[in-house]
C-alpha cells in the first residue's frame, strides 16, 4: 500500500491561519525503531496498524514522508509560563503534520521531538525515548480513564543520542488530538494587533470544537463560554483522578478541552492539596489543589485575548467576558461535587458537601493514597471494612464509615468510577528506566494495566498500590 492511499492529510490550520504556521521538515532519522502502537487508536483513525509497522508506515511517524497534500508546520502560540509572558513560544521541537479525517471529524496528527524548528530557542528540537514513552502511558491512562486527552499513536526511537544530564536514546512520538489550538494560540493572535488574525482564529476554533457558537448572538462570547465549560468539566477530572499536571502554563491549556503536555505530571498517592512534583514549581503554583484556580486563572488571560472580538467597547467587552468567567466557578464545583459524589456511590441530588469535606480531612491528615482509598470504601459498602480500616486508622475514620454506609452506597457504581489501577509514580519510572536499557517489557505491561483501569484482575496486585516508602518523594522534570 502507498502511503497516497493509506493516509490522507488536510492541512487546513496551514492553509486558513498561514500567519501561525512555519512550514517545515521533520530532521532525518538514521535508524528509526517502533517501540509502542496504540493500534485501537490507529483503526479508529483510520489507519491500518499493519502498515504502520512496516517500513513506510514508520517513516510517516517519524515525518521522514508525508502524503501529497499535506503541510507540515510548526505553529506559533504564546504563553504565559508560571505566571510570566512569552509571546513567542510556539513548537520548538514539533510538527503538525495535518489533519486526519476520521468518521468525519479533523484529528491533528503531530510530531513531538522531531528536530529543531524556527521556534527552538536554546533547545536541541529533540526527545528522549524515557519521556516519548511517558506520554504514551500516561495519556493512555487518562483515556482510558474516560479524561479527555490528547492520544499517543506511536513512539519511535530514532537511534540518535540525546543529549541531557546524562547521555539518552532518542525518539519521536506522533500524536493525535482533536487540535493543537491553546490559549496561548488566542495570546499569539492578539499580541500580533492582527483583528483579522484573531477573527480566522476564533472561526477556525468554532468550527472545530464549538460549532454551536457560530449561531450565538455573540459567537466569540459564546466560545469562550464553551472553552470554560470545556475546562471546569476537564479539571473536574483530574482532581476526582488525583492528577497533577504540572505545568498548566497557558500554552499548556487547550481550547479543545483536552488534556494536552505530559511532561512533569504525575498521580498523587497520599491525598495533600498541596502535592507538587515537578522539579522547577518551587512556589507550588501548580499543586494539586491550585488547579481550579489556575485553570480560572488561565481562562482569564484567554478572555483578555478574545476581548477585541467580544465587542467593540472594550469596556463593554471586559463586563461581559468577566460576567462569563463566573460560570467557571459554577461549573467547576457542579462537576466535582457530582462527581465526588459518584465516587461514593450516593446518588445525584444528594447534599453531602459536609461528608465529602470530613473524608477529605480524613484523608488527608491519615496521608491515605487517593485511589485506593475509593476502592476500600466500596468493599466497605459490601460488608467488608477491614481495608478500609487498615488505610484509615484514624478513631474518628469509624464513624464517617458508619454515617456514609447509613447512606446506602453502590459498591458496583464505585467501581465503575473509582479506578483500581492508575500509572504508579514507581512502576511508571521502573517502567522508563528499563525501556530506555533496551528492555520493552515492564513497559508494554504497565501499558496493558493501565488501559483497563476498573476492572480489578489476579496476579496485579503490586499495580494495585502506592509507592513503598524506599522509593523517596517523587520528583518530575519539564522539557525532557
Ligand atoms: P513544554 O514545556 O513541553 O510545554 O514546552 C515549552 C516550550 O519549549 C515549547 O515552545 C516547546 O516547543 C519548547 N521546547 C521544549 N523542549 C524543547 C527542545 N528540546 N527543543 C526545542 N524546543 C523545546
Ligand atoms: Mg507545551
Amino acid at each position: 500500500m502507498s502511503i497516497a492511499t493509506a493516509v490522507t492529510l488536510d492541512n487546513r490550520f496551514a492553509r486558513e491561519l498561514p500567519e501561525m504556521a512555519v512550514p517545515w521538515q521533520a530532521e532525518p532519522v538514521a535508524e528509526p525503531r517502533l517501540l509502542a502502537l496504540d493500534e485501537a487508536l490507529a483503526t479508529d483513525l483510520g489507519l491500518d496498524p499493519a502498515w504502520l509497522r512496516g517500513p513506510d508506515g514508520v517513516r510517516l511517524l517519524v515525518g521522514a514522508v508525508v502524503p501529497d497534500g499535506a503541510t507540515p508546520v510548526a505553529q506559533a502560540y504564546s504563553g504565559h509560563q508560571f505566571g510570566g509572558f512569552s509571546p513567542r513560544l510556539g513548537d520548538g521541537r514539533a510538527l503538525l503534520l495535518g489533519e486526519l479525517a476520521a468518521g468525519g471529524l479533523a484529528r491533528d496528527l503531530h510530531l513531538k521531538g522531531s528536530g529543531r524548528t524556527p521556534f527552538a530557542r536554546g533547545g536541541d528540537g529533540l526527545a528522549a525515548v524515557g519521556p516519548m514513552l511517558r506520554e504514551f502511558v500516561i495519556s493512555r491512562a487518562m483515556h482510558a480513564l474516560g479524561i479527555p486527552t490528547t492520544r499517543a499513536l506511536a513512539v519511535v526511537a530514532t537511534g540518535q543520542i540525546v543529549r541531557r544530564e546524562t547521555l539518552l536514546p532518542g525518539a519521536v512520538l506522533a500524536r493525535v488530538a482533536s487540535s493543537h489550538l491553546r490559549v496561548g494560540s488566542f495570546q499569539y493572535a492578539t499580541t500580533t494587533g492582527d483583528k483579522d488574525l484573531l477573527r480566522r482564529l476564533a472561526d477556525h476554533a468554532i468550527a472545530r470544537h464549538h460549532p454551536a457558537a457560530a449561531d450565538a448572538e455573540r459567537p466569540c462570547l459564546a466560545l469562550f463560554e464553551a472553552v470554560l465549560a470545556a475546562q471546569a468539566s476537564l479539571i473536574a477530572r483530574w482532581m476526582l483522578a488525583g492528577f497533577v499536571h504540572g505545568v498548566m502554563n497557558t500554552d499548556n491549556m487547550t481550547i479543545s478541552g483536552e488534556t494536552i503536555d505530559y511532561g512533569p505530571c504525575a498521580f498523587m498517592e497520599a491525598y495533600d492539596p498541596a502535592t507538587v512534583y515537578s522539579s522547577i514549581d518551587h512556589g507550588g503554583r501548580y499543586a494539586y489543589g491550585n488547579q481550579p484556580l489556575i485553570a480560572e486563572w488561565n481562562l482569564a488571560r484567554l478572555a483578555e485575548a478574545l476581548l477585541p472580538l467580544i465587542d467593540d467597547d472594550q469596556d463593554r467587552a471586559v463586563e461581559l467576558a468577566v460576567a462569563s468567567l463566573g460560570g467557571f466557578r459554577r461549573m467547576y464545583e457542579a462537576a466535582w461535587s457530582d462527581g465526588m459524589r459518584a465516587k461514593l456511590g450516593l446518588p445525584a441530588g444528594h447534599d453531602d458537601a459536609q461528608l465529602v469535606a470530613d473524608l477529605l480531612t480524613l484523608l488527608q491528615t491519615g496521608r491515605v493514597d487517593h485511589t485506593s482509598a475509593y476502592r476500600a470504601l466500596a468493599t466497605a459498602a459490601r460488608g467488608d471494612s477491614a481495608p478500609i480500616r487498615a488505610l484509615l486508622p484514624d478513631p474518628l475514620a469509624g464513624a464517617w464509615v458508619r454515617r456514609w454506609l447509613a447512606l446506602g452506597p453502590d459498591a458496583d457504581a464505585m467501581d465503575r468510577v473509582n479506578p483500581v489501577y492508575i500509572p504508579r509514580n514507581h512502576l511508571v519510572e521502573e517502567a522508563l528506566a528499563a525501556a530506555t536499557g533496551g528492555d520493552l517489557a515492564p513497559f508494554t505491561r504497565l501499558v496493558e494495566v493501565v488501559s483497563d483501569p476498573f476492572t480489578e484482575r489476579p496476579g496485579l496486585d503490586r499495580y494495585a498500590g502506592p509507592a513503598p516508602a524506599d522509593f523517596g518523594a517523587y520528583q518530575t522534570f519539564c522539557g525532557t
